[in-house]
């Protein structure tokens, strides 16, 4: 049987096509187990009418092929476009962003010459649902969904690539100090997966994502693996980038369960298309990704050592060239003809590359469903009389109380109001209404709580949304307020 692996290729825009026809020609050389069928994406799809940035033809081929190896695109101005990252993110379920982040020194100017880290970024949750809602004329809000197995997946890659790759720490960064539910899932889920005995030998550590970001830029070295949600990733992949100083050489992943995504990080450099001057270093470290991910270790570590060599030997395209290190200016051609050449070499100054077949599946498992109790609910109200005086709507909704539901608190911007709530206290015209269940169970009905609504709607009030509170299994699982 053929272990040549037939994958998706698109040359995109901008520098895209040097820069792939480039990699495509290192893939030859070092003799790649690969077949392409190439695709078009991005600007000219976009403006010929696919909001999406690809044809449904060609989108049949990504997903038949499920490896994709692209070079950047041009997303077009102006509005109505949707990002193709995202939509083959989401198609294929690509749950993990990798970005491994190198210092180059002294090729790549850096005050961090040993910085060797990788972020691991869940790419398809948390505040990028994109679900928001102006709710008031004073407030807006943006839900941040964070699911169970999401975080499974994410702490689980992130765990079995720190021991695939010989990796010894992992840190997770959350603000589950803050955000108890969303943030603290992400972490007991870490926490919980890195005590299993396969990972004994990898050091763990959780720290909240302030001092962690604060860590990245200035203590890069001491970090590892960093596994992260969606938000902080990507706040975090960009401090990385630049205290190690080679964004332009970086290439990233982004994994799914069956499917994955290879690409430069940088984008499509307009400015510099056509001219043969782009350094398609990100492309072919994206491609050596790809490469491991496919079990071919052994020409990943044959790219992946004469492109070091190509670096150290100061063989160098315009935008890392500098007079007292470099030994010879190339463009994109002469930079993939000096890689090629150095095929079969090894680094002298930089350790040399050394990958074995480290692709990464993962298998989810099973939880046994919990119990679920409904036992009241925030109201959410738009009120803006009254000077938003907090005990006038907390006394007239009081008056709404009865058939199993009771008020019992008030808050405006997570802070409790009523009853006695603290003097002095600004209030938006967004309030929250906690409504708990009073019969002896705890628990109250979906019935009860549809005769609270007309009730409050009765009353005159401007009812925004609602937020059912749940117990798990007996646990609340909702969110005290402050001062609750
Ligand atoms: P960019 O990364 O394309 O360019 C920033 C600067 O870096 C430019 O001066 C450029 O000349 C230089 N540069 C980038 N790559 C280089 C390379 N390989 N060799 C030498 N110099 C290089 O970022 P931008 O200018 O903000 O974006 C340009 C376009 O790329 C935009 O349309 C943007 O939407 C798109 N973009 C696409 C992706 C992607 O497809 N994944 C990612 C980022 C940006």
């Amino acid at each position: 049987m053929s272990d040549t692996t037939s994958i998706t290729i698109a040359r995109g825009d901008g520098i895209g096509p040097e820069i792939m026809d480039a990699t495509l020609r290192v893939l030859k050389a070092a003799g790649a187990r690969l077949e392409y069928e190439e695709i078009e994406i991005g600007e000219k799809q976009y403006l010929a009418g696919q909001s999406s940035g690809i044809s449904p033809e060609d989108w049949k081929t990504l997903l038949k092929n499920r490896i994709f190896l692209k070079a950047p695109i041009t997303t077009p101005l102006g509005g109505g476009y949707k990002s193709l990252n995202v939509t083959v993110r989401k198609s294929l379920r690509l749950f993990s962003n990798v970005r491994p982040c190198r210092a180059y020194a002294p090729y790549v100017n850096t005050n961090f010459p040993n910085i060797d880290m990788v972020i691991i970024r869940e790419n398809e949750e948390d505040l990028y649902a994109g679900i928001e809602h102006q709710q008031t004329d004073k407030v807006v809000q943006s839900l941040k969904l964070v699911s169970r197995p999401g975080c499974e997946a994410i702490c689980r890659y992130a765990m079995e690539y720190a021991r695939a790759y010989g990796r010894k720490k992992v840190t997770c960064l959350t603000k589950s100090n803050i955000m108890k539910h969303t943030d603290g899932l992400f972490q007991r889920v870490f926490e919980q997966i890195s005590q299993e005995p396969q990972y004994a030998d990898i050091h763990t550590e959780h720290r909240i994502i302030d001092i962690g970001a604060a860590l990245v830029a200035a203590h890069p070295e001491d970090l590892d693996v960093i596994v992260t949600l969606n938000l902080y990733g990507d706040i975090v992949s960009d401090i990385a980038a630049l205290v190690a100083g080679s964004v332009g050489l970086a290439g990233s992943a982004n994994i799914g369960f069956d499917a994955a995504m290879f690409e430069a990080v940088h984008g499509s450099a307009p400015d510099i298309a056509g001219q043969d001057i782009a350094n398609p270093s990100g492309l072919i470290n994206a491609a050596t990704m790809m490469l491991v991910h496919l079990d071919q270790g052994d020409i990943a570590t044959k790219i992946g050592n004469a492109w070091l060599k190509t670096l150290e030997d100061g063989i160098h395209t315009g935008d890392i060239y500098k007079e007292s290190i470099s030994k010879q200016k190339v463009g994109t051609k002469g930079f993939a003809d000096a890689v090629i050449e150095r095929l079969g070499q090894v680094p002298s100054s930089f350790p040399p590359a050394s990958f074995k077949n480290q692709g990464i599946h993962i298998t989810l498992p099973e939880h046994p469903p919990r119990t679920k109790k409904l036992v009241g609910v925030d109201v959410f109200i738009d009120w803006d009389e009254n000077d938003r005086d907090p005990d006038v709507i907390g006394d007239r909704l009081a008056k709404v109380d009865g058939d199993g539901l009771r008020l019992k608190l008030i808050t405006n911007r997570g802070v409790k109001v009523y009853p006695e709530g603290l003097a002095d206290i600004f209030c938006t015209d967004h309030w929250r209404c906690r409504f708990v269940a009073t019969a002896e169970s705890g628990v109250c009905t979906h019935s009860q709580i549809s005769s609270l609504m007309l009730r409050v709607a009765n009353a005159g009030f401007d009812f925004i949304k609602t937020e059912h509170l749940y117990t798990f299994d007996d646990e609340r699982a909702y969110s005290l307020a402050q001062g609750e």
